[in-house]
C-alpha cells in the first residue's frame, strides 16, 4: 500500500442530545462506552501509523460532538496519536457552544489544537428550538469571542434556508464575529430522520436566494466563496477538507469514519475504507473497502473537484486515472463554458459561480462525456 498520507480524521460519536436532522454516525454517551471508545481508538492509530509513518499536516476531529469529551477523555484521544506534526499543520476540533467555556478552550489549545468548527447554526432563538439544539444565542457568540480571544483559526457553521429564518441576519452576525470560515448550508431532509418522518420540505428557490445573500454578505466582509457553501479569509481555507476536494489521501479513524488513499496501480486508482458503526468497530470489525478504477476515479475526483472554486487540476487527474481526459472533456466542457459554467484553461477546469449554483447539471454531463468514451473496463 501507498504510504503516503498527510491528512487524518477522526469520528467521535457522542453527542448530548440527537438534533432532528441528524444521520451522522452519533449516539449518546454511556456508561463504559467512552472509554471502550478510546481504548479501541489507540488501537486503530497504532495499526494506521506502521502503515503511514509519515508526518501530518492535517487532523480533523469530528463528530459528533468531540467537545463533549471531558478534559482528560480529549487528552488520552489526542495522546494516542503517535503521529510526528508538519510545521504550521492545521488541527481542527469541531465545538458545540454549550459543551466549552473560558477553561475548557485553554485546555483544547493546550493539547496543539489551533482550528475550532463552530456549530452554531443560527443566531435566532427560534430558529435554534426549530433544529433542536441545545445552546442559545448569547453562548454561540460567546464561545465564538473566547475562541477568537484565544487566538485560534475560527469556522462557524450555519444553516439557512430554514422556515421563517431572517438570512440575513444570520449573516450579518456572523460577518460582523470577525471568524476566518463560515461553512453555509442548508438543510438536507435525510431519510430516516425525524425531520423527514414529519415531512418536512425544503424550497429550491429559497436555497438559491439564501446562497446568493451569503455570497454578498460574507463578500463584503472578506470571505471569499471558495466551494459551494464554504467561505473564508485568503489564506482560511481548510486545508484539511481542500484534501477531500482534491481527492488526495487521507486516514480514518474511529466509528464510521472514511479513508480514502490513492493507490497508483493500473486497474485500481485508489481505494475508500468505511469504518463500521461503532458496536461492530469496538468488536474489531474491519472497514468496507470500495476500489475505484480509472473511470471510477475521475468522475469522483471530477465531482469532488468541481465543488472548489480552484477546480479541477487536469494533468494531476490524467496522472493519478491513467486516462487522457482532456480530449474526452474538451467538447462539453467547451459548452459548458459557453453557457457561463465553467472557465477553461490548458490545464484546469474551474466552475464559476453559476456553476457552482449548478453543479449538479455540470457533473452530470461531464460524466455523461466520460462515460461515453471509457468502456466498463476502465470503471
Ligand atoms: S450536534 Fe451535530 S452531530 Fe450531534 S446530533 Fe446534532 S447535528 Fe448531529
Amino acid at each position: 500500500m501507498n504510504t503516503f498520507m498527510h491528512h487524518l480524521y477522526l469520528h467521535v460519536p457522542f453527542c448530548p442530545t440527537i438534533c432532528p436532522y441528524c444521520d451522522f454516525h452519533v449516539l449518546r454517551r454511556t456508561k463504559g462506552a467512552v472509554a471502550a471508545y478510546l481504548e479501541r481508538l489507540e488501537e486503530e492509530a497504532a495499526r494506521l501509523f506502521e502503515l503511514h509513518p509519515g508526518s501530518l499536516d492535517t487532523i480533523y476531529v469530528g463528530g459528533g460532538t468531540p467537545s463533549f469529551l471531558r478534559d482528560a477523555e480529549l487528552e488520552r484521544l489526542f495522546a494516542s496519536l503517535p503521529w510526528p506534526l508538519e510545521d504550521e499543520a492545521e488541527v481542527t476540533l469541531e465545538v458545540n457552544p454549550g459543551t466549552v467555556n473560558y477553561r475548557r478552550l485553554e485546555a483544547i489549545k493546550n493539547l496543539g489544537v489551533n482550528r475550532l468548527s463552530i456549530g452554531v447554526q443560527s443566531f435566532d432563538e427560534k430558529t435554534l428550538h426549530f433544529l433542536g439544539r441545545t445552546h442559545d444565542a448569547a453562548s454561540a457568540r460567546k464561545t465564538v469571542a473566547e475562541a477568537l480571544g484565544f487566538g485560534f483559526s475560527v469556522s462557524l457553521d450555519l444553516m439557512l434556508a430554514l422556515p421563517g429564518q431572517n438570512v440575513r441576519a444570520e449573516l450579518e452576525t456572523a460577518a460582523a464575529l470577525g471568524v476566518d470560515h463560515v461553512s453555509a448550508y442548508t438543510l438536507q431532509v435525510e431519510p430516516g430522520t425525524p425531520f423527514a418522518l414529519q415531512k418536512l420540505t425544503t424550497k429550491a428557490d429559497d436555497e438559491a436566494a439564501a446562497f446568493a445573500l451569503a455570497r454578498e454578505v460574507l463578500g463584503a466582509a472578506g470571505l471569499r466563496r471558495y466551494e459551494v457553501s464554504n467561505y473564508a479569509r485568503p489564506g482560511a481555507e481548510s486545508r484539511h477538507n481542500l484534501a477531500y476536494w482534491r481527492m488526495s489521501s487521507w486516514g480514518g479513524l474511529g466509528p464510521a469514519a472514511a479513508a480514502h488513499f490513492l493507490v497508483g496501480e493500473k486497474k485500481v486508482v485508489s481505494r475508500r475504507m468505511t469504518n463500521p458503526p461503532l458496536p461492530r468497530w469496538l468488536a474489531g470489525e474491519p472497514p468496507e473497502i470500495v476500489e475505484l478504477g480509472p473511470l471510477g476515479y475521475a468522475k469522483e475526483a471530477l465531482m469532488m473537484g468541481l465543488r472548489i472554486r480552484e477546480g479541477v487540476d487536469l494533468c494531476r487527474l490524467e496522472e493519478n486515472s491513467g486516462l487522457e481526459l482532456r480530449q474526452t472533456l474538451s467538447i462539453k466542457a467547451g459548452e459548458l463554458a459557453d453557457a457561463g459554467l465553467l472557465e477553461l484553461d490548458e490545464n484546469r477546469i474551474v466552475p464559476t459561480n453559476a456553476g457552482l449554483d449548478q453543479l449538479h447539471e455540470v457533473i452530470l454531463q461531464l460524466w455523461e462525456a466520460l462515460e461515453t468514451t471509457y468502456s466498463a473496463d476502465f470503471s
